[in-house]
């Protein structure tokens, strides 16, 4: 039998391996336009960034290699420009030559792969405009970057741009990456590629996101180096760049003109069509790799799925079925990874965007867990997305984070492949050991957690689907939020809600969050089983700063600018005084909370030293400082170890929690008890606190009486106080205007009024202060005089003096007097 492969790489130097071993009589033949076969073309990038510094081991199989070990024939530099199916020829041409001849086959595999999709942008096409696809592509970027260039911009974030950047930024280059989606790496979502683009910036790659490339223009002359002058770009923003080397990397295109001039089906995607035996139209040609479209095995329909896996396997199975074996290639889910600098990116299966654009239901889940015992030095986290359906099966799950994102996502692509139900996840028995996971690994999570949401025992909600007259709750410590909260969150730390429960509105829905999601739903159970509408916030602050990333910039200024002004080894800091604090081991909230109190023994100007090995740490310390009013001096990670030199700063005068007091608070005076100032204050009360501003009315005097019960329970009292009651008027229902109330008919008639323009009464703007969180404040002293007790209140009012008044001014940016 004469079988002759198309493509020499990934899916035609499997199938050739793999048809020798089944049958050792037949004939085979590689044709192989290009110079090499078999070689890694998933290296290509990390050779061009010298981390794998021989250019030899990109070769994994030569040509004599191929002939000698499994007895192939392979005709390298030599294209199939034709194919006959009638006469079961193939036309190949000497690219050295020229010349041209003709071969015959039995049966025919097509391993053309794709090719580097060039936009019709103007100057794309420019030689200098280089794109990375093939080893002499990879030759001649190297040299370019070896003669010492300064910039190079990628575009293309996808993971061939963003391995780019990253090896151009080890040579040391200045890179910047042009992505027109709103994030790299296409198959996450945008809020999971939050932490890839922080990385890709620490590492000091720009980014250039929800933007794309307009023009190239070449401002280099004629003979110049790459060094001497460069490339300009424009941006769809209309931004301009000057570079030294461009590198195009926005996505490819099976390779099919030889297919469809042969006449073989090509599917809607554009790829050629193959049967589940990799047989195309033609029973004796059959087709694997970058070039097929394939049933997508996580949501149905038909992919393409350019990846090194898939075309082996197909490769393979091609091969199986030529020798008669019967062997079945059952869909692709996509199952990828990519380094992006320290992090992981690893995912499989459908993403949100693509669930919703197929208009196909699903359940989500996030998940922070740490990779391995966080008392084991080293522990990082991991940010786990998880999408299922409502009978549990699972569509798709990305991970981001430090090591084991890659064991995770595999562990999740074997369950997908053979159907396994995600609740099935809390059973499976995974490898263990401090070193390397946990007792109840991050895959068993999220079987737990998806239990208890298909049960109904949590009803998670993620931070864009959060409803705008919700209530949240943050339920993490007191040291916890000091680093920063949710605008207009209520803090009540979970130790103390069961005590605190009359403070929650029973009528609003309550969002509950902790830190990563786990408090949170201890707490949601607490808050249902005592009649209240809860929900946990999926993932925690963790997950809301995966959505809203909290701008980091003010709190890495004091450690970049510390990191020459007082070097870590350097013992002896400003006043000679240095405390040290090992927080190794412990895990969130943990070391923030040591931090705390060792820090509030010491006197302000002493240093302190602490060392964390949570993974969250770094990232919560830098705010935790800047909230609290201590300096970072210096922060640096190594082998998960953070050592952090933090110097303690004065009292903090402001609220912690509230980041931006000033402009973010308004305080409103209620004295008056006319209705028609009452109403004027509640309107404007409510007004400011949809604007996100946080808003206490502070009731005194006869502003008390707005918030008498209409029948308040019998309350002993002294004669004075007991007249005082009978002569002011009780509750929001019993107010007059302060101008022609006239014996009541002015008030009984703007009440009319009122009600028939649709304004809401007086009782019933209280109530809606209240659901949107608006704080009432009785205050005390006012109290007393007026003889009006805490019982004759309605619920929900917090009763203080005079100086919680004063010190909610300070921190408003308005105070208004009514
Ligand atoms: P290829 O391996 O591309 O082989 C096709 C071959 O066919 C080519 O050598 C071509 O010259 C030859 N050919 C085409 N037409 C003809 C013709 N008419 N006559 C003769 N020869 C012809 N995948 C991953 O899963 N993980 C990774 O990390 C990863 N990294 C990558 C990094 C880079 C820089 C690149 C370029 C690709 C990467 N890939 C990765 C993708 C992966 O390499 C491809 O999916 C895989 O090689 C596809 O296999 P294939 O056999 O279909 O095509």
């Amino acid at each position: 039998m004469k079988i002759a492969i198309i493509g020499g790489v990934a899916g035609g130097a499997s199938a050739a391996a793999r048809t020798r071993r089944l049958d050792e009589k037949a004939e085979i033949t590689i044709y192989e336009k290009g110079e090499y076969v078999s070689f890694a073309n998933c290296g290509l990038p990390y050779h061009i960034g010298g981390v794998i510094p021989k250019r030899e081991s990109l070769l994994v199989m030569t040509p004599r290699r191929f002939r000698e070990r499994f007895n192939v024939n392979v005709e390298t530099m030599t294209e199939v420009v034709a194919i006959d199916r009638k006469a079961k020829k193939i036309k190949v041409k000497n690219m050295a030559s020229g010349e041209t001849s003709e071969k015959e086959y039995d049966k025919l595999i097509l391993s053309p792969g794709s090719l580097p999709f060039k936009p019709p942008i103007p100057g794309a096409d420019d030689s200098d405009v280089m794109t990375l696809w093939t080893m002499p592509d990879m030759d001649r970027i190297k040299a370019v970057v070896d003669s010492g260039i300064k910039s190079a911009v990628v575009i293309g974030g996808g993971f061939i741009g963003v391995e780019v950047a990253e090896n151009l930024a080890f040579r040391g280059i200045d890179v910047e990456l042009v992505e027109m989606l709103p994030n790299i790496l296409p198959q996450f979502d945008k809020e999971m590629a939050t932490p890839l683009h922080r990385e890709m910036e620490r590492n000091g790659v720009k980014l250039h996101l929800d933007n794309g490339v307009t023009e190239i223009a070449r401002t280099r002359h004629e003979g110049d180096t790459h060094e001497k002058g460069g490339m300009a770009l424009k941006l769809k923003n209309g931004d301009s760049i000057e570079t030294d080397l461009v590198i195009m990397a926005v996505g490819v295109r099976p390779n099919v003109q030889l297919a469809k001039d042969a006449g073989l089906d090509i599917g809607h995607t554009g790829a050629i069509k193959v049967d589940s035996h990799m047989r195309t139209n033609d029973p004796d040609v059959y087709a694997v790799g970058d070039a097929i479209e394939v049933e997508n095995r996580a949501i149905g329909g038909e992919a393409r799925i350019p990846l090194a896996g898939p075309a082996n396997k197909q490769g393979r199975i091609a091969a199986d079925n030529i020798c008669g074996l019967d062997n079945e290639y059952k869909g692709s889910l996509g199952t990828s990874i990519c380094k992006v600098f320290e992090l992981s990116a690893a995912s499989v299966g459908a993403n949100e965007r693509t669930l919703k654009d197929r208009g196909i239901e699903y359940l989500k889940t996030y998940l922070h867990p740490a990779n391995h015992a966080t008392y084991y030095p080293g522990a990082d986290h991991l940010n786990v997305k998880v999408l299922f359906t409502k009978e549990g099966k699972i569509l798709g799950a990305q991970i981001v984070g430090g090591d084991g994102a890659d064991k995770r996502i595999d562990v999740l692509a074997t369950a997908m492949r053979l159907d396994v139900d995600i609740r099935k996840l809390a059973e499976l028995e995974l490898s263990y050991a401090p070193p390397f996971g946990s007792a109840k690994d991050p895959v068993n999570f999220v079987g737990f957690v998806a239990e208890n949401i298909l049960s109904g025992k949590t009803t998670p909600v993620s931070p864009d689907e959060i409803p705008h007259d919700a209530f949240l709750l943050d339920i993490r410590e007191k040291a916890e939020v000091e680093a920063g909260m949710i605008p207009n969150a209520t803090h009540i730390p979970m130790g103390e809600i069961r005590s605190r429960l009359d403070e929650l509105p029973k009528k609003r829905e309550i969002i509950v969050y902790c830190k990563v999601g786990i408090r949170g739903y201890n707490v949601e159970r607490i808050l249902k089983a005592n009649g209240f509408k809860a929900r946990n916030m999926t993932g925690g602050i963790s997950t809301w700063n995966l959505f809203f990333p909290p701008d980091e910039k003010n709190a890495e200024t004091p450690i970049k600018a510390a990191k020459t002004a007082v070097p870590m080894e350097n013992k002896k800091t400003e006043d000679g005084k240095l405390e040290e604090l090992d927080a190794s081991g412990m895990c969130c909230p943990g070391p923030i909370v040591a931090v705390k109190e060792k820090l509030a023994a010491m006197s302000p100007g002493a240093t302190l030293r602490v060392k964390a090995t949570d993974g969250g740490f770094p990232k919560d310390i830098a705010p935790w400082c800047t909230a609290t009013g201590n300096d970072l001096l210096s922060m640096e990670t190594k082998k998960g170890a953070t050592t952090a030199l933090i110097r303690k700063g004065a009292p903090l005068q402001v609220d912690a929690r509230n980041p931006d007091p000033v402009s973010k608070s308004t305080t409103i005076v209620l004295f008056s008890n006319d209705l028609d100032k009452s109403m004027a204050a509640f309107i404007i009360a409510t007004g400011f606190a949809s604007l996100g501003h946080k808003v206490s009315i502070f009731f005194t005097f006869w502003g008390l009486n707005v918030l008498r019960k209409e029948n308040p329970p019998s309350v002993s009292k002294d004669f004075l106080s007991a007249m005082f009651g009978m002569m002011m008027p009780r509750g929001a229902k019993k107010l007059a205007l302060s101008k022609m109330h006239m014996m009541g008919m002015g008030t009984a008639m703007m009440k009319h009024v009122m009600n028939s323009k649709n304004v809401d009464s007086l009782p019933k703007l209280i109530e809606q202060a209240q659901q949107i969180g608006i704080d009432f404040i009785a205050c005390e002293m006012a109290m007393n005089v007026m003889g009006i007790t805490k019982e004759e209140l309605i619920d929900g009012v917090e009763i203080a003096g005079v100086a919680n008044f004063a010190a909610l001014s300070e921190k408003s940016g308005t105070t208004l007097f009514v």
